[in-house]
């Protein structure tokens, strides 16, 4: 015999509508995934997690792409920006060369630049 539960609206469900909801759970988890933008996806891969973690450890500071930072006053990076983004290049996402480390000030006059449609890796080295 089911048993018998009370929802959060109140309406009474029985223990033989579980599979029923999991399944449609599951259904909205894998839709969740396939909307999210291919950037977003890429960023949420353990491979790139791995990647940002070693290039942070190689380059832990800002490296002041606009010159917003007085000459040697150091920040420490916390954001790691792609250079050429991830939807104009896909292929380079988990490319460490195109990878610069940034503070969360520099990343967000960059991406403020990104938005109004000016290409900012003429701010990062020139020979990526
Ligand atoms: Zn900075």
């Amino acid at each position: 015999m089911p048993r018998k539960t009370k929802t959060k609206s109140g309406d009474s469900m029985t223990s033989a509508h579980l599979p029923l909801c999991r399944a449609l759970e599951a259904i909205r988890e894998e839709r969740k995934t396939k909307e999210r933008s291919l950037p977003a996806r890429l960023r949420s891969r353990a491979r790139w997690a791995k990647l940002r973690a070693a290039h942070r450890k190689q380059n832990p500071l800002c490296c002041n792409p606009l010159g917003i930072h007085s000459e040697g006053v150091v920040v420490p990076a916390s954001d790691s920006h792609h250079i050429v983004a991830i939807h104009d290049n896909p292929a380079r996402a988990y490319d460490i060369n195109n990878i610069a480390p940034l503070c969360a000030l520099c990343h967000s006059h960059i991406e403020r630049l990104e938005r109004k449609g000016v290409d900012t890796s003429i701010y990062f080295n020139s020979t990526r």
